[in-house]
């Protein structure tokens, strides 16, 4: 970290010929368990990932916004002012990376700033340079950490004084009315507020936070991310299709969302739905009860006991979502017979990673028996490496 740090800044120096004003960062996230409840006021329980995103940023004595990224080092700055942001907005150039950048800037700007947000005609311009070790699309919200650690730094050289949970919300609308990708609020809200060997509790329908301890640390216990390269993409059909569903369930069943619906309530829902629009709802109940289960589990007995939960996650996506492909089932089975607690894909599925929760002492017996199994299958080498819960968005000490 102290290494990308000095080269940012000194790329920085080298793109604008001045010092930077600040460095702010932001982790990537693993969602540990509670998928695809997300959008069905439901819980989640993701961390965030010693991987980082950098934004070193100077401010400007004008009203542009630049941004440059190591990501793309042939394109130079690509700026707007301040006031044109809302043009920016309305052209929509959904593939174009300096969306997530200039949406915070835009979110700011919003009502999630206060009532009327920040007055983006008083704000000083600014140059933000990005630099990340979170991958792109592979399922760790390398998006939301661009996001969280734009917002922390503006909200610091604004002087916005906007606490965590409004910055992940600025996040979240930048993401959804800028960039354009439906979202929920779990990316940035690991990224936002993530600690240390602990993971983010978090419910979607109160958004309220609770931060529990993993204790993955004294147990001998690591996350082992294992990327099987396929793209997920987000906006595609599959996604939209998952959410219709759960939508149409909640309706049928008369509900406002499938967090209304209880374990208790399934044979009922069974009765009334469609068999394929019963086993969307029957992952989302379960799945919610899991991640309950999980938190509980955490603080009463420790993580050693929660790989069944984990296990029983990915049976329910891969049986009732449907979202898992052969690639990710494989990891998850592979992982867990050469001796992982639990395991299952992560993220929004069809795609993407697996994590597996593995005894230190057992990380390579799992990274070696992986490998083979994709070589048999004639799969692409998978990508498989270590996260440590960490810290959430901060600033970075000054050199
Ligand atoms: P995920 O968040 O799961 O990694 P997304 O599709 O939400 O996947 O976000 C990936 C997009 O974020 C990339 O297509 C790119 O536009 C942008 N992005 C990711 N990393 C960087 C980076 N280091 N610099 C600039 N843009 C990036
Ligand atoms: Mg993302």
């Amino acid at each position: 970290m102290s290494d990308m740090r000095d080269d940012v800044r000194e790329l920085f120096r080298a793109l604008t010929g001045r010092e930077v004003d600040g460095l702010w960062s932001a982790p990537g996230r693993v969602n540990l368990i509670g998928e695809h409840t997300d959008y069905n006021g439901g819980f989640v329980l993701p961390f965030a990932i010693d991987r980082r995103t950098v934004a070193a940023v100077g401010v400007r004595d004008d009203d542009r916004i630049r941004v440059a990224s190591t990501f793309a080092p042939d394109e130079p700055w690509i700026e707007s002012s301040l006031p044109d942001l809302d043009a920016v907005r309305a052209a929509g150039d959904e593939g174009d990376w300096a969306r997530y950048p200039l949406g915070i800037a835009w979110a700011l700007g919003q009502d999630v700033a206060g009532p009327r947000g920040a007055d983006l005609r008083a704000v000083p311009g600014v140059d933000i340079l990005i630099d990340s070790t979170v991958p792109s699309g592979a399922g760790l919200s390398s998006s939301a950490a661009i996001e969280c650690a734009v917002a922390v730094a503006l909200n610091d050289l604004w002087r916005l004084g906007l606490d965590r949970p409004a910055l992940a919300k600025a996040g979240q609308r930048s993401e959804n009315d800028f960039v354009g990708a439906p979202t929920g609020i779990l990316d940035q809200s690991a990224s936002m507020l993530g600690r240390r060997d602990h993971a983010v509790f978090l419910d979607c329908r109160s958004l309220q936070v609770e931060i529990v301890p993993l204790g993955f640390e004294q147990a001998g216990l690591s996350v082992l991310v294992i990327d099987t390269g396929q793209a997920h993409e987000h906006a595609n059909g599959d996604y939209r299709d998952r959410r219709e569903a759960c939508e149409r369930g909640a309706r049928e069943l008369g509900v406002v969302a499938l967090r209304d619906v209880g374990v208790g309530d399934l044979d009922r829902a069974r009765s009334v739905l469609d068999d394929v629009t019963f086993r969307r709802v029957r992952h989302v109940v379960t799945e919610d009860a899991r991640v309950l289960e999980t938190v509980r589990l955490l603080r009463e007995e420790g993580p050693r006991s929660i790989g069944a939960a984990l296990d029983a996650s990915h049976a329910s996506m891969r049986d009732d979502f449907e979202i898992t492909t052969p690639q990710l089932d494989l990891a998850v089975e592979t992982a867990r017979d050469a001796g992982a607690l639990g395991a299952r894909m992560t993220g929004g599925g069809f795609g993407g990673s697996a994590i597996a929760l593995v005894p230190d002492e057992l990380l390579s017996q799992v990274r070696v028996a992986v490998d083979g199994a994709f070589a048999e299958h004639g799969y692409g080498q998978p990508d498989a490496f270590v996260v440590r819960p960490s810290d959430g968005a901060t600033r970075e000490p000054d050199a």
